[in-house]
């Protein structure tokens, strides 16, 4: 059974592992240090955080639109197997949400969707594509051309993307679909073998997999993402992608990351996609977020729905989501054992039931049972009262009063509760990982390793941005030497200085052997001997500083350290090992997206079926393009109906 709180600890731990394995300090102390402050809650990883939600107030099912001429007749066929395994439902209703959003879209307008995770905001896009590629199909005027490009902030997003489409489309091969991004292979040849490692499986033949296939033939439905869109617009063998679309849709997923800068680059980026389109008709823009703010707010989301894409938009186009809450029949007590049973035993539920009293829907199945039985349970009561505010799993079993084991258990019964297709919550875990952005020591104190930027720790003195050989894994200290000061220097900055710190025998020694001077230049090793006071940051060769004083503070606080020479490469050799390089501790969030991936599909195999999405944290919504913050929900509620 998918257990949240393991699955955290292990991803938090395969992330531990990965940064301390690729940057590696040598010296045993600092190690230790480097570790215990990666596990500190907050630092690199907080949760995780339970969300229960609640359902979403029904509109009409895709038939009965389907019936009344408001979606095309031929979503009925769209997935040629069970409605039960359909990905795109045609009998059960869809969300009041979803519906709005497609009438909405088959007017004519841009829309902005704004609604929770786990809402399912993806139809609210997919819907109204569909529908027009459906009708156009119907009418057979189904052209090779570009209909709809979806655009995503980042790859894990368009992948999840990929994997949905391949089931929805799996039997409606002449709708056409493909992802263009920086790992999409060139060559047919390339792409149909990575495709065949990669899924163990042949292509869809609707699956565009290969640039070239691409360039040759524009799938009707385009995915990539913002910085993919914008190389491909220059280049001219990409051109037929654009000139001969027929582009009805662009849709901007998780749209609140382009404010401010990036939002400006992506206004352009929209405006020059529109000149690019030959064709005159009018192109609809989709935008979805999680966190474009309430009601009040609406003047705003059209101001920025508007700055970012050129066109215009409408409060009433603003699309939300209706939560409900069902209401509680009666608040009794159930013994613990109940919820620990329904979770670990292979007994069936209504046996289960039966044995506790606990049966209030003898004719209905077992996830209607659930919801009859959650209806009149005090901790269910408990459990929503509680998860009003965003809260840590450890949080909420304190408020209740109970085990984290037990209200494991309690939200993975309450995740199964489901009545006339209506589930009583949206179960989710969010598990956040931060991406490492330096590391910083402060050097009059031995414990003073930091993980965020700092200049000075509490008592007033120098901390100092570190780097590491990425061979031996001796530290140095990099930043801005100008000045006789080091000071902190910025991601990207040029002209960073490197100064390793040196051991206690190596005080002394002035020069390394000619022989391994190759590769670092007519270097004066005198020259390369500096000091650096600990105190104050100031910084000057050792020379110098044997006979005078570089600040007020004195020998005795003087740090000495060896400058690290440039290679022709750009990167700083290492004079310890004159093998490495130093390298500062920025772990960027493509790293952590993998070693998550790893952690779950490989070491935890028995998570495979838990849709599992990584996400920009939504309440930092500019970090995340900018490689800050990555946010892991685990979409429990997924896993659970099909085990339920
Ligand atoms: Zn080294
Ligand atoms: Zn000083």
């Amino acid at each position: 059974m998918f257990n949240p709180i393991e699955a955290s600890n292990n991803i938090k731990r395969s992330f531990i592992d990965y940064i301390t394995t690729s940057l590696h300090f040598a010296d045993a102390r600092y190690d230790k240090l480097f570790r215990e402050r990666l596990d500190e809650h907050g630092v690199i990883s907080k949760g995780p955080y339970l969300d229960i939600g609640g359902s979403f107030k029904n509109g009409k099912c895709l038939r009965e639109l389907a019936e009344a001429g408001r979606a095309s007749t031929l979503f009925a066929t769209l997935e040629n197997i069970s409605e039960k395994e359909k990905e795109i439902k045609f009998e059960r209703p869809l969300y009041l949400h979803q519906e709005q959003a497609l009438l909405c879209a088959n007017n004519g307008n841009n829309l902005v969707v704004t609604t929770g995770t786990g809402s399912g905001k993806t139809e609210c896009f997919l819907l109204p594509i569909l529908n027009s590629l459906l009708e156009e199909k119907r009418m057979g005027k189904l052209t090779n051309a570009v209909r709809a490009i979806i655009i995503y902030p980042m790859n894990a997003l368009a992948n999840d993307q990929m994997k949905r489409l391949r089931k929805i489309l799996a039997s409606s091969t002449d709708i056409t679909f493909g992802l263009y991004t920086g790992n999409t292979r060139h060559t047919q040849s390339r792409a149909y073998a990575d495709y065949r490692t990669l899924h163990e499986s042949e292509p869809l033949p609707n699956e565009k997999i290969a640039r070239e296939a691409m360039q040759q033939s524009p799938p009707h439905i385009l995915i990539t993402n913002y910085s993919m869109l914008e190389y491909m617009m220059l280049r001219p063998k990409d051109d037929s992608v654009f000139s001969g679309a027929n582009l009805r849709y662009i849709v901007l997923d998780e749209a609140h990351i382009y404010r401010g800068a990036t939002g400006i680059e992506t206004a352009l980026l929209m405006r020059r996609l529109r000149a690019r389109i030959s064709t005159q008709k009018t192109v609809q823009y989709i935008l979805t977020s999680a966190t474009l703010g309430g009601k009040d707010a609406d003047d705003e989301i059209v101001a920025f729905a508007e700055n970012l894409c050129s066109a215009s938009f409408s409060a009433e186009n603003i699309i939300r989501s209706v939560e409900v809450r069902q209401p509680m029949i009666d608040e009794l007590d159930f013994p613990d054992e109940l919820f620990e049973e329904l979770y670990e035993s292979n007994r069936d539920t209504a046996e289960i039931l039966q044995s506790y009293n606990a049966d209030f829907a003898p004719h209905g199945d077992s996830n209607e049972k659930l919801f009859e039985l959650m209806l009149r349970c005090r901790l269910f009561a408990q459990l929503r009262d509680s998860t009003r505010q965003p809260k840590t799993v450890g949080m909420i079993a304190n408020d209740m009063d109970i085990s984290r084991a037990l209200l494991v258990h309690l939200v993975s019964a309450s995740a199964k509760a489901v009545k006339n297709g209506t589930s009583l919550v949206k179960a989710r875990y969010h598990f956040f990982l931060r991406a490492l952005e330096g590391v910083f020591l402060a050097l009059t104190d031995i414990e003073g390793l930091y993980l965020t930027r700092k200049e000075c720790d509490v008592k007033g003195n120098r901390v100092f941005e570190c780097a590491i050989c990425t061979d031996c894994g001796r530290i140095a200290l990099a930043g801005n030497a100008d000045n006789q000061m080091l000071t902190h220097a910025k991601q990207f900055d040029e002209g960073i200085s490197y100064f390793m710190l040196k051991q206690a025998g190596e005080a002394d020694f002035l020069s390394i052997d000619d022989e391994q001077e190759n590769e670092v230049a007519d270097s004066n090793t005198d020259d390369s001997d500096f000091v650096i006071c600990s105190v104050c940051g100031a910084v000057d060769s050792e020379k110098y500083a044997m006979l005078n004083s570089i600040c007020e503070h004195g020998q005795s606080y003087y740090v000495k350290v060896r400058l690290a020479q440039e290679r022709s490469s750009g990167n700083h050799a290492c004079p310890a090992c004159e093998f490495g390089n130093f390298r500062r501790f920025y772990i960027g969030y493509e790293a952590a997206t993998a070693v998550i991936g790893t952690a779950l599909y490989e070491q935890l195999p028995e998570y495979e079926n838990t849709t599992v999405a990584v996400k920009g944290n939504s309440d930092e919504p500019q970090s995340v393009f900018g490689f800050a913050k990555v946010a892991l929900f685990l979409h429990l509620l997924d896993k659970i109906f099909k085990t339920g």
